[in-house]
């Protein structure tokens, strides 16, 4: 009986799937292929480097005890990367490969002797999340739906949580998209449903991911020449939980790939989980395309909770603290801090640390001192709305006109200002405030900067109008 690759590496998976985790296997081995047979060497085919460095990193040892089980002391494993042209595919790494066409399909082989401790190949593609066999959820588990307080004002995003919960992927709540302002608990909820699911469902891949780190992930792995990598790797996921899309606004790398991932997703029932600070009626500068995909599933509003939910959101937290405070003083600062949830626990928080560094009693006149700090404090995280609304009220012009096409030099100052104070007091980039700001690109903030700083040096009038908006903006 003549002994082929596949007879070898049938072997070898055999003895492989009974020492390692099945979801391992799966994941791991399943896509493999084993491709020739020549002398001691096994040749076999991975879909990426990534496929073939984690090999290296977690299974080489497993891979040369197999593999000299069937092919003695010199047996020799070779790796065929496939490099993939396309994605998208539902199962690209099964296709089989005739041989006639194997000049065309980019392959890379590396030959690595089963003795090599440390691979030349080093994983390029650092994944922050993968460890050990098994992806890392990202979860933090004090955001569980047992945290989450239920209101008037998140209710049904908190059931439609729920629901995907206990359905991951079947239920029509894909994608489930929960959008509202900051600090009323988005992150806290796609946590909750992941975290569930993982009680629920321990064999399932979660994985939570905020918008902006994805975006990095995509642009290293773009200049490391690893895009497929990436995107296989997402498409692995089970349920995946990406914060705050927005963040995805102007950049459409990053959205054309996410969009291919989503539908992958879609496609095998995996269950995709988004938040956003707008409804998808409101996103700006995200692809039409993907704005329907948004909209084939649920969005669900998180608003602005009622005093009864706040006083319950603190109390729940001083009771986890294991902090006494009396009910009229919780109910205070409930009153007086309505607009968004993290600010509520920050002013409790700041309460407990102030009373008890310095030995004073937790009274209302302590609570009033630091309400007040509290409020004023968050005011001036300025936005790019509010700037607009200053300096269009200092213009006595409404927004709409600043906001305008019109030339006129002092609509055109008046719009180059606030492009000017947005790129000085917060964090946008230059294309996100020319979006902001009478959509207008990158290079019209830039220019509008500059025209900025040359006239308040060389315009008086101009330099008062600089030194009054900013003393507005900084009170
Ligand atoms: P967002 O992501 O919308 O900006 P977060 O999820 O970070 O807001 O929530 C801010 C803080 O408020 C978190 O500490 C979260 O635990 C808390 N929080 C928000 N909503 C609730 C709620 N319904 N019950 C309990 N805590 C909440
Ligand atoms: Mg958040």
């Amino acid at each position: 009986m003549s002994v082929t690759a596949q007879t070898v590496w049938n072997n070898c998976l055999e003895f492989i799937k009974d020492n390692i985790q099945p979801q391992a296997y799966k994941t791991w081995f399943e896509p493999i292929q084993a491709v020739k047979l020549t002398d001691n060497a096994l040749s076999i085919q991975v879909p990426s480097k990534f496929f073939y460095e984690w090999l290296e990193e977690h299974y080489v040892k497993i891979l040369k005890v197999s593999l000299t089980k069937e092919l003695g002391e010199k047996a020799k494993l070779v790796y065929i990367i496939k490099m993939e042209n396309t994605y998208g595919n539902k199962q690209p790494f099964t296709e089989k490969i005739p041989s006639a066409n194997r000049s065309a399909m980019k392959s890379q082989e590396v030959d690595v002797p089963l003795n090599n401790k440390s691979p030349e190949l080093r994983n390029p593609f650092v994944i922050p999340g993968i460890r050990n066999v098994k992806i890392e959820s990202q979860l933090n588990p004090n955001y569980s739906f047992e945290n989450f307080l239920e209101g008037d004002s998140n209710r049904l995003a908190r059931s439609a949580g729920l629901a995907v919960a206990s359905k991951p992927g079947g239920t029509s709540f894909n994608p489930l998209l929960i959008f509202g302002g900051v600090g009323l608990g988005k992150t806290h909820l796609a946590h909750a449903i992941g975290v569930d699911i993982k009680d629920k469902y321990p064999e399932k891949t979660v994985l939570y991911i905020s918008a902006e780190k994805f975006t990095q992930q995509y642009i290293d792995s773009v200049k490391k020449n690893n895009r497929n990598d990436f995107i296989h790797f997402y498409q692995i996921i089970d349920v995946l939980i990406i914060d705050d899309v927005q963040f995805l606004s102007g950049k459409t790398g990053t959205q054309d790939v996410f969009f291919h991932i989503f539908n992958h997703l879609h496609q095998n029932g995996k269950q995709v989980i988004l938040t956003s600070d707008k409804a998808p009626v409101d996103m700006q500068d995200i692809e039409q395309r993907l704005l329907s995909r948004f909209k084939w599933g649920l969005s669900a509003e998180l608003q602005t909770p009622d005093f009864e939910t706040r006083v319950s959101i603190l109390k729940n937290k001083l009771y986890r603290d294991g902090v006494d405070m009396p009910d009229d003083i919780i109910e205070y600062v409930a009153k007086n801090i309505k607009s968004n949830v993290r600010e509520l626990e920050g002013a409790i928080i700041s309460l407990i640390a102030q009373s008890s560094f310095n030995k004073k009693e937790i009274t209302i006149d302590l609570a009033r001192v630091i309400v007040e700090k509290f409020v004023k404090n968050t005011k001036r995280e300025v936005s790019i709305d509010y700037i607009q609304k200053v300096v269009s009220d200092y213009f006595q012009m409404d927004i709409d006109t600043l906001q305008s096409k019109t030339r006129k030099r002092h609509i055109v100052q008046a719009r180059q200002l606030a492009m000017f104070f947005a790129k000085k007091f917060t964090k946008a980039s230059l294309a996100s405030i020319g979006s902001q700001i009478g959509k207008r690109d990158h290079a019209t903030v830039l220019h509008a900067c500059k025209t900025v700083d040359n006239l308040s040096s060389t315009d008086k009038q101009f330099k008062k109008y600089v030194e009054d908006i900013t003393k507005k903006l900084s009170v």
